[in-house]
């Protein structure tokens, strides 16, 4: 039975990627920190199911312990501090756990586990301001925030390691995805929630905001800058890109992304638009929001992908958006009854 360590277990993609490699018959061995496992988590529904090895990613003795202890023959690393705009306020720990926890992994697998295939988490912030759109495997990175800065670090180290040490390390550039499983703070689970608000008639929300106050307030949503635009796909798509990427015959650097530019803007449309409701209503630019610097249009160029992997997303932006917002709806209600 293949076994695959995964970092990062109880995230979205953590969890979804847990579901599909159990699917296929893995074995899968989450490392997680001890106090988040014993709260619910994405991943909460798969207790006997996983084995489960308890450790911080910004710990480097229960890094390699984790290599050592889960004899792996892929590993996903996924675990990291993943709020940019919470990066400006956490730059060491961002540092620490995704630029340095990433080396020690690597260091981890090269003295302990080096025929071992591992999938590493990157992300499209690295390319921050751009002046190329689409972005594709060559284009410059230009990061703008301290979460994209550790990212490119980490990433430039995997190529350094696949190439002085010959390990298989994959890195995927993953553009921005969603799911029911996103954490509220993020702009597409905001809308979806604002929206579910707004069709069951709740005008101040019990969650909120970065700021300390409701998401919704007086009925109306308050969002940063609407005319950012994002590429953005499903992490039940985003996860099999991960292990396409290990299946592959050589490792490298994969852009997985939808290739599609939707703006903040149209994303409430569809959002609101799925319960009959009129967004510009309820949603409002708060500038208190804004990010100190804003990434440019990132767009993906997803071409080798689907070239050497078959890769292609099957959900799209409508249907996602539509899907987070029923289950906000879905949420909200289990919670008043
Ligand atoms: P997520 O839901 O925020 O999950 C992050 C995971 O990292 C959680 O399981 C968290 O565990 C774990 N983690 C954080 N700090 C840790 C530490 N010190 N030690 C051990 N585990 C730690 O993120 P995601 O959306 O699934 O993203 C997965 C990966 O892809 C991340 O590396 C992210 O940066 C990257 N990425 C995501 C996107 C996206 O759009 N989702 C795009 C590009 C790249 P706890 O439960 O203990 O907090």
């Amino acid at each position: 039975m293949t076994r695959a360590l995964i970092t990062g277990i109880t995230g979205q993609d953590g969890s979804f990627l847990a579901e599909f490699l159990l699917d296929k018959g893995y074995q899968v061995i989450g490392l997680v920190r001890r106090d988040s496992w014993f709260r619910h988590n994405n991943a909460s529904h798969l207790e006997g199911k996983i084995e489960l090895l308890f450790g911080d990613m910004s710990e480097g003795v229960d890094i390699a312990a984790a290599v050592h202890d889960a004899e792996p023959d892929e590993i996903y690393n996924l675990a990291s501090q993943s709020r940019p705009g919470e990066s400006w306020s956490r730059a060491p720990e961002t540092l620490l756990v995704n630029g340095l926890g990433a080396v020690r992994l690597f260091e981890a697998v090269r003295h302990n586990r080096p025929a071992c295939r591992v999938y590493h988490a990157s992300s499209s912030e690295m390319y921050g301001r751009v002046d190329v759109v689409p972005q594709h495997e060559g284009t410059p990175f230009n990061p703008i925030n301290p979460y994209a800065a550790a990212k490119t670090y980490a990433h430039q180290m995997a190529r350094i390691y696949r190439e002085s040490y010959g390990l298989f390390i994959s890195s995927g550039v993953l553009f921005n995805h969603e799911s029911e499983r996103r954490p509220l703070h993020f702009l597409p689970q905001k809308v979806a929630y604002g929206a579910a608000c707004a069709a069951l008639g709740i005008t101040d929300s019990r969650a909120t905001n970065e700021m300390g106050r409701p998401i919704v307030e007086r009925g109306k949503l308050a969002l940063g800058n609407l005319d950012i635009a994002r590429d953005w796909g499903y992490a039940g798509d985003f996860v099999r890109a991960m292990w396409l990427m290990l299946q592959h015959d050589k490792p490298g650097e994969f852009v997985i992304g939808t290739g599609k530019l939707h703006s903040l803007r149209d994303l409430c449309e569809v959002a609101y638009g799925a319960v009959g409701l009129d967004w510009q209503a309820s949603v409002v630019s708060d500038a208190g929001l804004f990010r100190p610097l804003e990434s440019s249009q990132t767009l993906a160029d997803p071409t080798k992908a689907k070239r050497e992997l078959g890769w292609e997303p099957s959900v799209g932006f409508e249907d996602m958006v539509k899907r987070m917002v029923a289950a906000q709806i879905a949420g909200l209600r289990s919670l008043n009854k």
